[in-house]
């Protein structure tokens, strides 16, 4: 069941020369419980619709249509976009929680984890004694590896990776359903990435919350999504279960994504890369804002732009869909 329904989601950043279309119609939805990754390179717009989501937005940016519809199909859906100041602060915690990039960045430097950990629970369980609060902040800490007694350490006497983990303990103080993750891991050396998804992966099986995963590294969501939804210049282009992703992407930019990094296993092929860079969002390409870089490239690309359309696992927005899909775009790259 859906947890959450992106629909015809449309950010602008507003600047004196024009808008900026930093994220264009994407509809996507998350499950419950599901760990859904979304990929793509620096300006693809994943950050921006993770934002858009959470209402996070700051001007110039906008969100200019669309709709966000939290728990669509109970009794009492959530249009997140149209949420108040008062509900909005509600929802953003209890229903779902951001853990940032940089925890420096999003934990208070004067305040200690534990203290931090009390804020929230104070505020949205009013009702919760003193006692309780310290308890759970105890239980929340050690269950992300961090011993009781560093919660009264501040974040710039932890670690990167335990700042990280501090900052995963405060978003799941109240039980959230959903959980966003920009870059949590991008940071941290290779080792502490590697423990830190672990325990993702063991919170999410423990506590059923649904995480949105966000990272440039695909070889990262392979490990632990779901499903992963690809972002090129602002708009979907591939979506699909991690399995039929890895074994047969069928967008040539998810292609070039899986073939930038070495596999560990199966049969050794050569590392295609991209070529060329991000298209700049103020004047994207005609037709496919791909064509510029694609491998397979046909007249017909840069002319007509291409729609997502369904396939047996997911949604593809690529001219060459009309063919024989996955086996024609391994054998002709
Ligand atoms: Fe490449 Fe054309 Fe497909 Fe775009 S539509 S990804 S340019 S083949």
């Amino acid at each position: 069941m859906n947890v959450l329904e992106i629909r015809g989601l449309g950010v602008d950043y507003l600047s004196n020369t024009g808008a900026v279309h930093a994220v264009d119609d994407v509809s996507l939805d998350l499950r419950r419980g599901e760990i859904l990754g979304l990929a793509g390179e620096s300006g693809s717009g994943k950050s921006t619709l993770a934002n858009a989501v959470a209402r996070l937005l700051r001007p110039p940016a906008a969100i200019t249509a669309g709709s966000v519809v939290y728990r669509p199909r109970e009794g009492d859906p959530v249009d997140v976009l149209e949420l108040g100041k008062r509900d909005l602060r509600a929802f953003r915690w209890k229903e779902l929680a951001v853990v940032f990039q940089s925890a420096m960045n999003s934990l208070n430097p004067v305040g200690t984890i534990g203290a931090q950990i009390d804020d929230v629970l104070r505020i949205h369980r009013p009702g919760m004694a003193r006692k309780d609060r310290q308890e759970r902040a105890v239980e929340l800490l050690q269950r992300v590896g961090i011993s009781a007694d560093r919660r009264r350490g501040y974040p710039h006497e932890l670690s990167g990776g335990m700042r990280q983990r501090a900052a995963i303990a405060i978003a799941l103080a109240l039980n959230p359903e959903i959980i966003i993750m920009d870059e949590p891991t991008t940071a941290l050396d290779v080792v502490v990435q590697r423990d830190i998804l672990l325990e993702i992966s063991a919170l999410r099986a423990e506590y059923g919350f649904a995480v949105v995963f966000i990272t440039h590294d695909l070889s990262l969501l392979m490990e632990i999504s779901d499903r992963i939804a690809i972002m090129y210049g602002g708009r979907l282009v591939e979506t699909g279960t991690t399995a039929s992703l890895k074994q047969a992407p069928r967008h040539p930019y998810t292609l070039g994504l899986l073939r930038s990094f070495p596999r560990l296993h199966g049969p050794r092929e050569e590392l295609l890369g991209i070529p060329g860079t991000p298209p700049d969002l103020r004047s994207l390409p005609p037709g496919c804002a791909f064509h510029p870089r694609c491998r397979l490239a046909m007249p017909e690309c840069a002319e007509r732009r291409p729609v997502l359309k369904p396939g047996p696992e997911g949604e593809v927005a690529c001219l060459l869909n009309d063919g024989a899909g996955a086996v024609q775009l391994e054998e002709r790259s």
